[in-house]
Formats: C-alpha cells, sequence, structure tokens
C-alpha cells in the first residue's frame, strides 16, 4: 500500500503513511506540512480584548480598595472589642 498523501510514492508504513509523512504528521500535527514550524506566530490581539483586560484590572483594584476598606473596619471592631474586654476585667477585679 502506498502513502496516503496525494502524490507520495513511499510505501505506507504507519496510519497510512509513510515514515517521512508520519514523522511529519507527528511534529507538526500535519501531515502535508513540507517546512518546520518556524517562529509563533504572534497571538492576534484586538482591541476589545485589551480593553477587557483593562476593565479586568480596573475591577480587581476596586476590590483591593473595597477589601483593604473592609479589614480597616474589622481592626476597628477588634480594637473596640480588646477595650470592652478589658473594661469589664478591670470592673471583675475592682474590689467593692
Ligand atoms: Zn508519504
Amino acid at each position: 500500500m502506498k502513502c496516503s498523501i496525494h502524490g507520495c510514492i513511499n510505501e505506507a508504513a504507519v496510519r497510512g503513511l509513510c515514515r517521512m509523512h508520519y514523522m511529519r504528521a507527528r511534529r507538526t500535527g500535519d501531515a502535508t506540512r513540507t517546512h518546520q514550524r518556524g517562529p509563533k506566530p504572534k497571538p492576534f490581539v484586538d482591541p476589545e480584548h485589551s480593553r477587557t483586560e483593562g476593565q479586568v484590572i480596573t475591577g480587581l483594584r476596586r476590590q483591593l480598595a473595597q477589601a483593604k476598606l473592609r479589614i480597616a473596619e474589622l481592626r476597628r471592631h477588634l480594637a473596640q472589642a480588646d477595650a470592652h474586654i478589658r473594661q469589664l476585667q478591670e470592673q471583675k477585679n475592682r474590689p467593692y
């Protein structure tokens, strides 16, 4: 049986492909590809995408700011609770 690639005269070795075309398919994912992969093409970035990314960053910054405010708020509550506990302990230890 011949290689299934059109125009190839080699005997088929693996999965209907000759060794050359099989290796080519394994290497590049395409048995008809004659050239090795060059440098990878630059990923396409459209303005819509980068704007969305910018919006994501803005959203994260906002969340971070809110989280910081919440932490400050909780620290205030903690300080108040501490003060309250101290107050109660002083009252308890106060001899009447
Ligand atoms: Zn072939």
